[in-house]
Formats: C-alpha cells, sequence, structure tokens
C-alpha cells in the first residue's frame, strides 16, 4: 500500500502537458496554435479555446486569427480562473489551448498546472517580451514549467534577419522606454525587429535619431 502522500501528482492514465507557444508579433504564434487546434479536432480531442479579451484584432473577440487570415473560434476570457468555470469537469475535456496568454493574471499558472494534472494537454501562446525586450507577465514562468516550449521568430522588416523583439512605434517614431505596457487606444503600431534594429529610447534620448 503507498502511503496517500507518495501517490504520483498525476494520478490520471491520460498524459496531461503543458505546451507553450511563445515569440514576438508576426512570429507565428497564433498559426501554430490553429494548426495545433485543428489537429486535435482532426483527433476528434474535445478541445476548446480561450483567448484573453484585451486582444481584438481582425475578427474580434470571439475568434483567434492569424496575420495569415485563417482562424479558429475562441471563447473571450479577462481572468484565467473564468477558463476553469467554463470547463467544469477537467475529465470532460482533452485539450485546452490559450491565445494572448501574456495578458493574463498570474492565476493562469496554477490553472495550467492543475489543467495537466488532470490529464488535459495545454496550450498556451503568448508574445514572451514586451515592448521593452522583458518578460511579459507570467510568460516566463510558464516557459519554465512546461513540458515543451516552442519559441518563434518573426521576420526583421528592417534588415530581413530573424526578429526577436516587438518595436513600438508612437506617431511612427519608437516608442520610450517610460511607456506603459500596455496602452489603451493611441496611433501605436509594432514591427517586428531584430535585436539590431530594436530602438528603445531613454526620456532624455531622442526619439527621431534612433528610427
Ligand atoms: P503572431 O500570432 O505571432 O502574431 P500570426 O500567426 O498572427 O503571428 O502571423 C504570422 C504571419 O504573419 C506569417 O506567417 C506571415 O505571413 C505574416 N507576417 C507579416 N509580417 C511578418 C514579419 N515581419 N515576419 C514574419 N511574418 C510576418
Ligand atoms: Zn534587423
Amino acid at each position: 500500500m503507498v502511503p496517500l502522500d507518495e501517490m504520483p501528482m498525476t494520478p490520471h492514465t491520460r498524459p496531461g502537458r503543458i505546451e507553450i507557444v511563445a515569440g514576438v508579433m508576426f512570429s507565428g504564434k497564433s498559426e501554430e496554435l490553429i494548426r495545433r487546434v485543428r489537429r486535435a479536432l482532426i483527433a476528434k480531442h474535445r478541445v476548446r479555446v480561450f483567448k484573453s479579451h484585451l486582444d481584438e484584432r481582425y475578427e474580434g473577440v470571439y475568434r483567434v486569427s492569424s496575420h495569415t487570415g485563417v482562424s479558429v473560434e475562441a471563447e473571450p476570457i479577462d481572468r484565467a480562473e473564468e477558463i476553469l468555470r467554463a470547463i467544469g469537469d477537467a475529465d470532460d475535456i482533452d485539450v485546452v489551448a490559450v491565445d494572448e496568454v501574456q495578458f493574463l493574471d498570474a492565476g493562469i499558472v496554477e490553472v495550467a498546472t492543475h489543467l495537466a494534472e488532470r490529464g488535459v494537454r495545454v496550450i498556451l501562446t503568448g508574445t514572451d517580451t514586451d515592448f521593452r525586450g522583458e518578460p511579459f507577465g507570467m510568460m516566463g514562468h510558464l516557459m519554465a514549467i512546461a513540458e515543451e516550449v516552442t519559441k518563434l521568430q518573426a521576420i526583421c522588416v528592417v534588415c530581413g534577419d530573424l526578429a526577436c523583439r516587438n518595436q513600438r512605434l508612437v506617431n511612427g517614431m519608437p516608442a520610450r522606454w517610460d511607456m506603459p505596457v500596455v496602452m489603451v487606444g493611441g496611433s501605436e503600431s509594432y514591427e517586428a525587429r531584430c535585436r539590431r534594429c530594436f530602438r528603445i529610447p531613454r526620456h532624455d534620448e531622442d526619439q527621431v535619431a534612433l528610427l
């Protein structure tokens, strides 16, 4: 007889796991999430797709859409705990995919762990660095606890090299370091850039000179 406190953490026979797809904007994260979801559906797995509410690009909040135009239906959430509330019993679901995870609260770590321990395949995609090139939300933590991490890169729009940074532009000029990470409204845009072409002026530097 195995004492209770020595029981394996995952008593389920289903192979629950956490998969992360991380990278900058335009690196193909949504494309990859959609690919994995479609293949799971072909395998007749029971799939639920969520996305954080903050991102409203393209077809609105009810779909995960790639810049390539492909998309899958998704349920909008504001907080990580809403995933568990929407699912109910984890035994009734095989795959949970969440897009734009960088905007979610710290509870996503517990939610992902809980689901994986109950045999669910958890696929999380998100931008792993913010416009300053620093870890975004819980992405770094999630990448550490995941079984599998896929880190994607885009193409630098300035030099054509591989891009690992999100260049934020405000009115066409590089955003300064001291601007907020999430800007609501405003005329900002983003470019994929490599480390060399990335610009993040401090408050006392001239933005135009750094273009
Ligand atoms: P993400 O979810 O990471 O923002 P998407 O899956 O939405 O990425 O979009 C990836 C697609 O965006 C690529 O397949 C390509 O067609 C297109 N794209 C546009 N700009 C770039 C770029 N600078 N680098 C790479 N792909 C780009
Ligand atoms: Zn470059």
